[in-house]
């Protein structure tokens, strides 16, 4: 049985206990003849009055939609494009009208949908921060464009205007708020919190009549991305730890993240919660007791490790991204080494070791070698950056360069890290296959 089997049916569990999911055994019967990697087909009941329609991954998120008697409340709208099969599986659960859409933060996975659940009347809500994050992605539209591609696994857009200017974002918000935002529909209240972490407008919303808190992107199944390798303002650890702590304060009995199945139980979700934060905590103090002392933030990657009880899994965000993430957020980019002071890069030098090297024929050699003895391929790669570095065409140099790449993704286990090594496997297969 695999592990995401056996949580989906382990999530379910409560639910069957209470009979508030009268069809819950023929789901459960269902969920083990799905394949692996495969979403629900239609919405997920979680109650009475929340469905869910289920990310299918990292790129797109959950549509949730919250019924009450006096209409429906959108949480989060998706990636382009999964919002259309969201919203067909919604509609046919209920085809109350859509009040209010609220967008857990700005990112392209969650307001994908928004024009599509848009009706007359609906009002979108979002937090303050929303404005700025939005013209911040709209400025650097170019830049994130390929990195964003890059970083999915897709393939990289032609864009036709990738500068539009500092503040070309497209404000899709009605009503945007600072801290708290609450309204009441039928007979639910929505309570909206300003909750940074993944964004700084990232929100979470609470429904006391439900017990039921919605998170956004700030808890998922995986260490988080203190640091995303596509680019990012920083994103403040303690920022999570305090968001982490606003919703812990709730007592949710129902957690539901923007991505990955909902958890249900108090103290489910507050162990996991409270490990969760821990973990961000243990990692941020120790970057932060590392720059104190004056260590490099080299050293610090190799040796800051989450204790066993904090790991919390790397498969999306990885530990030592987010420790360069932390310094650098703090520090910026200047390593307090005179030589970073200048525009000549560290290739210069490269370049120069590689004809001291009596060539790059020794350099190739030695990447081979560390490659075939399943020695340390990030020290290959290194080398054949340096061979690259002397001669950007060489042959050899893209090969062992490639073939370094291969093996590291072979080794990986991380989504993110398995896309960008594929990257680089295609530009150098690009090179290599042109005339
Ligand atoms: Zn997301």
């Amino acid at each position: 049985m695999s592990k995401n089997l056996l949580s989906s049916i382990l999530f379910f569990i409560p639910f069957l206990r209470k009979g508030t999911f009268c069809n819950g055994l023929l789901l459960l019967f269902t969920l083990f003849y799905v394949p692996q990697f495969a979403t629900a087909a239609s919405a997920i009941k979680i109650n009475n009055n929340i469905y869910m329609a289920q990310g299918s991954s990292n790129i797109s998120s959950n549509t949730f939609m919250v019924i009450t008697n006096q209409g429906a409340v959108i949480i989060d709208t998706s990636s382009p494009a999964a919002a259309p099969q969201h919203y067909e599986m919604l509609k046919a659960v209920s085809s109350a009208p859509i009040r209010y859409i609220i967008i857990t933060h700005g990112h392209g996975d969650h307001t994908g949908g928004i024009d599509l659940w848009k009706e007359s009347g609906t009002q979108v809500i979002a937090q303050n921060n929303l404005i700025e994050f939005l013209d911040y992605q709209t400025r650097l539209k170019g830049f994130f464009a390929v990195r964003n591609a890059k970083q999915a696994g897709q393939p990289i857009p032609v864009i036709s205007n990738p500068n539009p200017g500092n503040f070309a974002g497209q404000n899709p918000a009605d009503i945007l708020f600072d801290k708290k935002y609450q309204f009441t529909l039928g007979e639910l209240t929505f309570q909206l919190f300003s909750t940074p972490g993944e964004t700084p407008d990232h929100l979470s919303v609470w429904i006391p009549e439900l017990q039921a808190a919605f998170v956004g992107d700030n808890f998922y199944n995986s260490f988080p991305n203190i640091y995303s390798l596509r680019g990012t303002k920083p994103r403040w650890a303690l920022d999570y730890v305090q968001s982490l702590n606003k919703v812990l304060s709730w007592k949710p009995r129902l957690m539901l993240p923007s991505h990955g199945m909902p958890v249900s139980g108090n103290a489910t979700i507050t162990q996991k919660l409270t490990q969760y934060q821990n973990a961000i905590l243990y990692v941020h103090d120790a970057v932060v007791a590392g720059m104190n002392a004056g260590t490099d933030v080299f050293t610090l990657m190799n040796s800051i490790q989450l204790p066993p009880d904090l790991y919390v899994g790397e498969a999306y965000g990885r530990v030592s991204w987010s420790i360069r993430g932390i310094y650098e957020g703090y520090a910026g980019w200047f390593d307090a080494n005179p030589s970073s002071m200048y525009s000549d890069p560290p290739q210069v030098a490269l370049s120069e070791l590689v004809s001291l090297a009596s060539g790059v024929d020794n350099v190739i050699q030695r990447a081979q070698e560390i490659l075939l003895s399943s020695e340390d391929a990030v020290l290959a790669l290194h080398l054949a950056d340096a061979v690259l570095a002397a001669d950007g065409n060489n042959i050899g140099g893209w090969t062992v360069r490639r073939d370094a790449l291969v093996k590291l993704k072979s080794l990986s286990t991380n989504g993110i890290e398995k896309n960008w090594l594929q990257s680089g496997i295609d530009e150098a297969n690009a090179k290599l296959n042109s005339p």
